[in-house]
């Protein structure tokens, strides 16, 4: 089974589901450039006329479905867009409202909301601590590094309104995490940005998103590119920069991601460890240990989240909302049923069957698994199609960062299943700490 069967629960098999609900579609009050969502709004149907609000009977179908389609001790709910303050506070009481008369008892129902933070307020945080969620808060860095990309319709950028949301989070002792593009202008600037975040926004959690979209990405969907169309690693034409590229022009190149990371980590393992936490490396040092990777772009399977739009239309993934990566809509298919369907669990399972020989061949393979298919638009040096675009750089700091995690989870207790200086590859009168950790 794809979506997560645990043994048991309440006496009937487990069963857990997760989707992006995007109750507003992609309308957004800001106009972010790299913003891959924007442009939905012209691929689906909503220039047809259809309402780009996720209405209350649909609302409240969904959220009937979504809790009656689990049977788990916690169920997630997962707010996004656009931006999905834009409805309103009402419209959330109303979520809460209808999360409240279909809870089954001793379920927690959790949620999550992503915002670019220009909306809240104090009457919005007050809300949002007094019913527990976990706010997504979406930064890029220092002002001119924010302000080159995200801009509001006027062209001007948030980075105050935005700061003023990390005051108000901080104030009313709110859950949250940053989410920080790392694109051309921030991948150069990796420790400004991850000083800036630590000590001026007092990230309680980072997570940093690799911006790659293709120019076609508007149109195309992934994986059906033609192979033969597909660039090989180390073509100039893949540098974003390149006035003949593939990609947009405020794309991470394959190598500036891996050294964006590999910079952020030296820090981190230096000054910060145990303290600060930054979602790419606490997942490595689990991968290392010899436990799956709980992030699904670098984990063995993808489908474990669907997207949902607000006609009810739901998509494999909230990468893939194309008109091909249609699962069904709630209004003619229940959402445990979509998620549990064929169609999602090919999708699933396709990430780890269709890696390259060289993905395949790779000493890193356990901790990237060829990372998001989104992403797989390039061919292998060998020629082979479908390699990840970002390849070259997750090898680049897998390869830095091997050393220092193996040293890491042995002077800590812990075993080290993988890499090249794992457990098993250590004779018994080998120095179990033969090496210092290159800071
Ligand atoms: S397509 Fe990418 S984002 Fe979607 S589930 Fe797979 S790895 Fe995750
Ligand atoms: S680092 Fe490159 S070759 Fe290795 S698994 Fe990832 S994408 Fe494949």
């Amino acid at each position: 089974m794809l979506i997560t069967q645990g043994p048991q629960f309440n006496g009937k098999a487990s069963k857990r589901m997760h989707v992006m609900a995007k109750p507003i579609g992609a309308a957004c009050n800001i106009d972010c450039t790299y913003c891959y969502y924007l442009s939905k709004q012209d691929l689906l149907e909503y220039k047809q006329g259809c309402s780009p609000k996720l209405d209350e009977q649909a609302l409240e179908t969904y959220i009937r479905q979504y809790i009656e389609g689990q049977n788990t001790p916690e169920i997630i709910f997962s707010w996004q867009g656009g931006e999905p303050t834009m409805l309103g506070l009402d419209y959330f009481r109303k979520i809460v409202e209808l999360q409240r008369k279909y809870q089954p008892p001793g379920i927690v129902i959790a949620n999550d909301l992503q915002t670019n933070g220009t909306l809240l307020n104090d009457e919005w945080c007050e809300f949002l601590a007094a019913n527990n969620f976990l706010v997504g808060l979406s930064i890029d860095g220092p002002e001119m590094l924010h302000n080159a990309y995200r801009t509001n319709r006027a062209g001007r950028g948030t980075f105050r309104q935005v700061m003023a949301a990390v005051e108000l989070l901080h104030k009313h002792k709110l859950k949250f995490a940053t989410l920080t593009c790392v694109n051309n202008l921030t991948s150069k600037n990796p420790l400004e940005v991850y000083r800036f975040l630590r000590d001026e926004v007092r990230s309680p959690q980072m997570q940093f998103i690799p911006i790659v979209e293709q120019k076609t990405f508007r149109t195309t969907a992934p994986q059906t590119w033609q192979p033969q169309e597909q660039l090989r690693q180390g073509d100039n034409r893949l540098k974003p920069w390149h006035k003949k590229s593939v990609v947009e022009p405020w794309c991470v190149s394959d190598e500036g991601w891996g050294d964006f990371l590999i910079a952020v980590f030296d820090e981190w393992v230096k000054h910060d460890l145990g303290k600060v936490f930054v979602q790419y490396f606490e997942a490595s040092v689990e991968t290392w240990m010899g436990r799956k990777n709980p992030l699904c772009t670098l984990g063995e399977m993808c489908g474990k989240g669907l997207a949902m739009e607000p006609n009810g239309d739901v998509f494999t993934c909230d990468h893939y909302v194309y008109p091909e990566y249609k699962i069904g809509n709630i209004h003619h298919q229940k959402l445990d049923e979509m998620a549990y369907s064929e169609q999602q669990q090919a999708f699933g399972f396709a990430k780890s069957r269709t890696l390259t020989s060289q993905c395949q061949q790779c000493d890193y393979q356990f901790a990237c698994f060829g990372e998001c298919p989104k992403n797989r638009f390039i061919r292998t040096k060998d020629g082979e199609p479908g390699l990840n675009y970002l390849c070259a750089g997750w090898k680049k700091f897998f390869s830095h960062a091997d050393k220092s995690l193996a040293y890491i989870l042995r002077a800590t207790g812990h075993p080290v299943a993988h890499g090249k200086y794992r457990d098993e590859l250590l004779k018994p009168s080998m120095n179990r700490f033969p090496y210092p950790p290159q800071f």
